[in-house]
C-alpha cells in the first residue's frame, strides 16, 4: 500500500509518500509560503534529483494539486498515476479528550477537529485546510488522522489537572493535553526494541528537544506525564518560548507594559526561550557556538536551559520512581553532543555515566551514549514521527477493508 503522509502547517506543508510493503520513503518535500508571492515546492524523489519549483500557491488545495503533479511527473515523480496512492494520513496537533489514537476521516471527526481550534488556533485550522485539500484532489481515497496530543491521554487525573477552580476543566477543557505525542511514542518503542527488552518493564524518560521541547515519563510504554501543558507553552526553556514560569508573571507585565493578551501571548511564544536570553538566536547551533567563545549572553542562554532540562529530568525520575532510560531526539537531542554531555554530567546521583566518545559520534541510526557501568541507559533514536503517522495510517485502511 501506497501512503501519503501531510503535515499541513499555515503556510506550509510538509509530505511523504510511503511504500509499505517495506516502509520506504519514495519522496518527501515541502512546499512554503502558501498565500504569498513566490511560493516554493520543494521536492524530493528518493533516487533521484532534488527539484525546486517558484510558483503562486494560495491555498492548501492548490498545494496538494501541485504535490501530486509533482509525485506523477514523468521526470521527477514516482508515480505512474495519482490512483496509486491508496490512504493519506494527516498529522493534527490537538485531539482534545476525544481521540486516543488515530482515527479514520469521517464528517463527525472533521466537526471535532473544529470544536478544537479555540484550543489550538494555530495548528488545528490548516489540518483541516489539507484534509479537505486532499478529500477534493483524491475523492474516495481513504484519510486518517493522527494526533500529537493522543499518546498523552494515558495520563492520570491527577497528573492532566490544574490546581485551579475546577469548573474552569468542566467549562472550557483547562487541562495538560501534551505534544509530539508521535514522536514521544516512537522514540519509546524504538529504545525497547533497541535495548531488546519488554517495554512493559521499562521507566523511560523521553527529551524531545528541537525548536520546540517537550519531555515524557513513559512508564510500561505508556505516557504518564509529559511537560507540554494545555498548549505547547509549558515546560522546557524552547527556542523562542519560555516554558515554565511563574503565572503571575503574565498579569504583573501585561499591567506594567500595557500589554494586549495577544501582546504577551506573542512575548511568550516568540520572543522569550533563547532567544530572549542571548539577544541573538532561537537556534542552539548558535546559542552552542557564543558559548564556546565565551559570549556571556550565549553563555547564560546555554546554562538556563540545560538547568531547565535536567531538572525535569529529575522530576519525571521522581515521578516514576525510578529511570532506566534516558532517550535523546529532534534536532538539539540528535545533533547536539554538548547539550547531551551537560546534562548527563549532573545527572550522577541517578547513576547515569556518558561515554564521551560514543557521545561525539554522528550518525543517524539508534544509538547507545552511556557506558556498560550505567545503571541508566542514555540512547539517541532518531525521531521518525510521519513513519508512525504511515503506520497508523496503513492499519487502520486494512482494518476497514
Ligand atoms: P522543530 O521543532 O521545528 O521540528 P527540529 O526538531 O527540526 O525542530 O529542531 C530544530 C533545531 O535543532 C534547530 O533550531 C537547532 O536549534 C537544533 N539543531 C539542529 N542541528 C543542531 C546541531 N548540530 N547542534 C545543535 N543544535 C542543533
Amino acid at each position: 500500500m501506497k501512503v501519503l503522509v501531510i503535515n499541513s502547517g499555515s503556510s506550509s506543508l510538509k509530505y511523504q509518500l510511503y511504500d509499505m510493503t517495506d516502509e520506504s520513503v519514495l519522496a518527501k518535500g515541502l512546499v512554503e509560503r502558501i498565500g504569498m508571492d513566490s511560493s516554493i515546492l520543494n521536492h524530493k524523489p528518493t533516487g533521484k534529483e532534488e527539484v525546486t519549483e517558484v510558483s503562486e500557491i494560495l491555498e492548501h488545495n492548490t498545494a496538494i494539486r501541485k504535490v501530486l503533479d509533482m509525485l506523477t511527473d514523468p521526470e521527477h515523480g514516482v508515480l505512474e498515476s495519482v490512483g496509486e496512492i491508496q490512504a493519506v494520513g494527516h498529522r493534527v496537533v490537538h485531539g482534545g479528550e476525544a481521540f486516543k489514537g488515530s482515527v479514520l476521516v469521517t464528517g463527525e471527526v472533521k466537526s471535532e477537529i473544529r470544536r478544537l481550534f479555540d484550543l489550538a488556533p494555530l495548528h488545528n485550522p490548516p489540518a483541516i485546510m489539507g484534509i479537505t485539500a486532499a478529500e477534493r484532489n483524491m475523492p474516495g481515497v481513504p484519510q486518517v488522522v493522527a494526533f500529537d496530543t493522543a499518546f498523552h491521554q494515558t495520563m492520570d487525573e491527577k497528573v492532566y489537572l490544574y490546581p485551579i477552580p475546577k469548573v474552569l476543566y468542566k467549562k472550557h477543557h483547562v487541562r495538560r493535553y501534551g505534544a509530539h505525542g508521535t514522536s514521544h511514542e516512537y522514540v519509546s518503542k524504538a529504545a525497547a526494541e533497541y535495548l531488546d527488552r519488554p517495554i512493559e518493564d521499562l521507566k523511560i524518560i523521553t527529551c524531545h528537544i528541537g525548536n520546540g521541547a517537550s519531555l515524557t515519563a513513559v512508564k510500561g510504554g505508556k505516557s504518564v506525564d509529559t511537560s507540554m501543558g494545555l498548549t505547547p507553552l509549558e515546560g522546557l526553556m524552547m527556542g523562542t518560548r519560555s516554558g515554565d514560569l511563574d503565572p503571575a508573571i503574565v498579569t504583573f507585565v501585561m499591567n506594567k507594559e500595557e500589554l494586549s493578551l495577544s501582546e504577551v501571548n506573542s512575548m511568550l511564544n516568540k520572543h522569550s526561550g533563547l532567544l530572549a536570553i542571548s539577544g541573538s538566536s532561537s537556534d542552539m547551533r548558535d546559542i552552542t557556538d557564543g558559548w564556546e567563545a565565551g559570549e556571556p549572553n550565549e553563555t547564560l542562554a546555554f546554562e538556563m536551559y540545560e538547568y531547565r532540562l535536567r531538572k525535569y529530568i529529575g522530576s519525571y525520575a521522581a515521578a516514576m520512581n525510578g529511570v532506566d532510560v534516558i532517550v535523546f531526539t529532534a534536532g538539539v537531542g540528535e545533533n547536539s553532543a554538548i547539550v547531551r554531555e551537560k546534562v548527563c554530567q549532573n545527572l550522577t546521583y541517578l547513576g547515569v555515566e556518558l561515554d564521551k566518545e560514543l557521545n561525539k559520534i554522528r550518525s543517524g541510526d539508534p544509538r547507545r551514549i552511556s557506558t556498560p557501568n550505567s545503571k541508566v541507559e542514555v540512547l539517541v533514536i532518531p525521531t521518525n514521527e510521519e513513519l508512525v503517522i504511515a503506520r497508523d495510517t496503513h492499519r487502520i485502511v486494512q482494518e476497514e477493508k
